[in-house]
C-alpha cells in the first residue's frame, strides 16, 4: 500500500489530530485553520490541546490503569513549547529532559523539580551540577564514568542524588536506524554485564541513591514484541539489583510508542496494554512505581504545519509545488525520508495529480513529498502538513537565516500564539563584524 493510503487513513489521521471539515474549510479543535494562518502568518505550527489530552488519557488507560502511583514523564525534546508543557503538567505528567535548556523550560512551565527526570548519554559536568542544585527527581546515568562523576559532584554539593541507571537491553526494534536506541553496540545505556559495577559504585558512596532502572529502546515503534522483550530484561535486572540488597523505587520503561503518519497504523494501544500490563502490574505489586517517558505519542498527531503555496511550476516532466515552509522548519522528510500527510485547507473537489512539494531552502533535499497525488493547488493557497507536533519545531533551525516559525495552540474553540515567529533581528543578535575595540 502506498504510504499516503486512502480516505479511511485520512479520516483516522483527522481523528488523531482533532481535525474536521466545516463545509470545505479545514478546522482544528473547532477553529478554522485559515483564520489561524491569517492571524499568525505562515509557516506556523498549530497544536490542538485536546488532542494532546486525549492521547495522554488513552495511554494512561491502556498501560497504567490499576497501577498505583504510576507516572508519565513527557519527553520534552519532542515538543518543548512552554504552552504545550503546561498542558501536560496540568494533566499530571512529569518531564523527561536531556539538557539544561530543557530543565529551564520544564521549570518555567511549572513542573516541580522532583517530577523531572534527567536523561541523556552526554550530560556535561556543568549540566549535572545545575541539575543537582535544582533538585531534579532522578538523574538517569548511561555510563560508569558518568556515575563516578555524579557521585563526586553530589558529594561536593553535600547532596544525595537519586539515580536511575539506563540499561542497554540489546533489543532490536525495526524502526529507522537513526531512532533505534536499544540495541547492543550503540551509544545508549549501560550494558547488562556492567550492572554489578554500577551497584558497587552506588553502594560504596554515600551521595548516590539508586532508585530506578530505566530503558528506552527507540522511537516510532509500532510493534509490541520489542516492548515485551525489553520488559522481560528489565524484570531480570530488577531481580539482580534486589538480590544485591539494593531496594529500588521505580522502573522506568521509556517511551517510543509509534503513531500513525500515513497508511501505516500507529501502535495498537489495547494490544500493547494486554501484552505488557500484567508485567507492569507484577512490578507495581512488588512495590515499584512504573514510569513511562513518551514524547512523540503524546504530541505528534496533535500538531500540524501550516504553509502557503508560493509557486507552482513544471520542470523535467514534473510539477513542483513550492511552499513557504522548508527543511529548516520540518526536517523529518529530509532526515529520515519521513512521510507527512498533506491536505489543502480549502477542499474544492479538484483534480488530483502527482506533485512534488518542496521548500525554498537551497538544497535538493529540501522536500516534503515526491510524486504525491494532491489536488491541484495554486499560489496563495494554504496546505497543512499533518503529524508535525513532535520532533518538528524542536528540530527546526535557522538555516538560510530563516527565522523559526510561530507556534499556535488551539484550545476550547480559541487559539493563541504560544511562541512568536522569530525576527531576523533575533538571529543577528550577538554577532560582530569585527573584534570589539580594546
Ligand atoms: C527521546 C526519548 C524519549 C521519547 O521518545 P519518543 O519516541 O518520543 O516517545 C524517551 N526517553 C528517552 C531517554 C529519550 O531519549
Amino acid at each position: 500500500m502506498p504510504p499516503e493510503g486512502g480516505a479511511a487513513e485520512e479520516s483516522a489521521l483527522f481523528g488523531d489530530a482533532g481535525l474536521s471539515r466545516a463545509g470545505s474549510e479545514l478546522t482544528a479543535g473547532g477553529v478554522a485553520l485559515s483564520e489561524i494562518a491569517a492571524a499568525a502568518g505562515t509557516p506556523c505550527f498549530v497544536y490542538n490541546a485536546n488532542a494532546i489530552r486525549e492521547r495522554f488519557h488513552a495511554l494512561s488507560r491502556a498501560l497504567l490503569s490499576g497501577l498505583a502511583d504510576a507516572r508519565i514523564h513527557f519527553a520534552v525534546k519532542a515538543n518543548s513549547n512552554l504552552g504545550v508543557l503546561r498542558i501536560l503538567r496540568d494533566l499530571g505528567a512529569g518531564a523527561d529532559i536531556v539538557s539544561l535548556g530543557e530543565l529551564r523550560r520544564a521549570l518555567a512551565a511549572g513542573f516541580a523539580p522532583g517530577h523531572v527526570v534527567f536523561s541523556g548519554v552526554g550530560k556535561s559536568r556543568h549540566e549535572l551540577r545545575e541539575a543537582i542544585a535544582a533538585g531534579v527527581g532522578q538523574i538517569n546515568v548511561e555510563s560508569l564514568e558518568e556515575l563516578e562523576l555524579l557521585g563526586r559532584l553530589a558529594a561536593d554539593a553535600g547532596a544525595t542524588v537519586r539515580v536511575g541507571v539506563r540499561i542497554n537491553p540489546d533489543v532490536t526494534t525495526g524502526t529507522h536506524p537513526y531512532i533505534s536506541t536499544g540495541e547492543g553496540g550503540i551509544k545508549f545505556g549501560v550494558p547488562f554485564d556492567q550492572m554489578d559495577q554500577v551497584i558497587r559504585l552506588v553502594t560504596t558512596g554515600r551521595s548516590l541513591q539508586l532508585v530506578a532502572v530505566a530503558v528506552h529502546i527507540g522511537s516510532q515503534i509500532t510493534e509490541r514484541a520489542p516492548f515485551v522483550a525489553t520488559l522481560e530484561k528489565l524484570l531480570a535486572v530488577v531481580s539482580l539489583v534486589e538480590a544485591s540488597g539494593v531496594r529500588l523505587e521505580a522502573v522506568d520503561v521509556g517511551g517510543g510508542f509509534g503513531i500513525r503518519y500515513g497508511a501505516e497504523p500507529g501502535i495498537d494501544l489495547d494490544a500493547l496494554g494486554a501484552a505488557v500490563r500484567p508485567r507492569l502490574k507484577a512490578l507495581a505489586d512488588r512495590g515499584y512505581r512504573v514510569m513511562l517517558e513518551p514524547g512523540r505519542f503524546l504530541v505528534g498527531s496533535a500538531g500540524l504545519l501550516l504553509t502557503e503555496v508560493l509557486y507552482v511550476k513544471r520542470s523535467g516532466g514534473r510539477t513542483f509545488v513550492i511552499v513557504d515552509a522548508g527543511m529548516n522548519d520540518l526536517l523529518r522528510p529530509s532526515l529520515y525520508g519521513a512521510y507527512h500527510h498533506i491536505v489543502e485547507l480549502e477542499a474544492m473537489g479538484r483534480d488530483v495529480a502527482p506533485v512534488s512539494v518542496v521548500g525554498p531552502v537551497c538544497e535538493t533535499g529540501d522536500f516534503f513529498a515526491h510524486e504525491r497525488p494532491l489536488p491541484a493547488v495554486r499560489a496563495g493557497e494554504r496546505l497543512a502538513l499533518l503529524g508535525a507536533g513532535a520532533y518538528s519545531f524542536t528540530m527546526s533551525s535557522n538555516y538560510n537565516t530563516r527565522p523559526r516559525a510561530a507556534e499556535v495552540i488551539v484550545d476550547g474553540g480559541r487559539f493563541w500564539v504560544a511562541r512568536e515567529r522569530e525576527t531576523v533581528d533575533d538571529l543577528l543578535r550577538g554577532e560582530r563584524v569585527a573584534p570589539p575595540n580594546p
